[in-house]
């Protein structure tokens, strides 16, 4: 099974950044949280999380932990600030078609997709950035920036409790397209003369061994 390690921004001492009222750290976690809720019903996959509750871990400590545990994949939620606007993502500085720039794109179509259902959205690009968490986890990995803290419009958007559960399921389904993940909703379906234990595996995308 893949493994999806989810990492919540700052957290604890460390709120992050502020503004209109909100911290950083506790939309970071909700998105998580709705992410990891979405992949868990939805597929057969192992999902871990850097936090679950408010609490501090250090950049590096996010990084060791996900490597420790053999994470296919690594995906950081954060939001911006500085009085910009919009919806930016990054990636470690490494070359387009790279595991983590294939990554960084369902990702970001996904997500900004979904975001515009509730308005005008900026696509402030995807970018690199050498940042400790995408520079020392070993695997494919992104960091998200979802919208700006400290502008008004921005944050009405982040006070909207369904605004925050479709962001994180849509980083949930941008994973699960990278990663190809295997549904695990359960289906009747009858042999017909002709299936093959292969055909039937293949045609709902899980392995023989599964269907067994
Ligand atoms: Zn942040």
């Amino acid at each position: 099974m893949k493994k999806v390690w989810l990492d919540a921004g700052h957290g604890g001492t460390d709120s992050g950044a502020l503004g209109n009222n909100l911290r950083e750290k506790d939309i970071t976690l909700q998105l998580v949280l709705h992410a990891r809720a979405y992949l868990e019903h939805n597929y057969s996959v192992d999902v871990q999380v850097t936090r679950s509750t408010d609490v501090f871990v250090s950049l590096s400590d996010r990084a060791n932990r996900a490597n420790a545990w053999g994470a296919d994949i690594f995906v950081s939620m954060h939001i911006n600030a500085g009085s910009g606007t919009g919806f930016e993502t990054y990636r470690y500085p490494s070359q387009e078609g790279s595991q983590s720039s294939l990554l960084q794109k369902e990702l970001h179509t996904e997500i900004l997709t979904i975001m515009r259902k509730f308005g005008t959205i900026a696509d402030r690009g995807l970018k690199t950035a050498n940042y400790a968490v995408l520079r020392e986890t070993n695997m494919p990995a992104v960091l998200t920036e979802n919208l700006f803290i400290d502008t008004t419009a921005d944050a009405e958007k982040l006070k909207n409790a369904t605004f925050l559960r479709e962001v994180g399921e849509a980083h949930a389904r941008g994973i699960a397209k990278y990663l190809n993940l295997p549904s695990n909703q359960v289906t009747f379906y009858t042999i017909q003369s002709g299936d093959t234990f292969y055909s039937t595996a293949k045609k709902y995308n899980i392995t023989v061994q599964q269907l067994q």
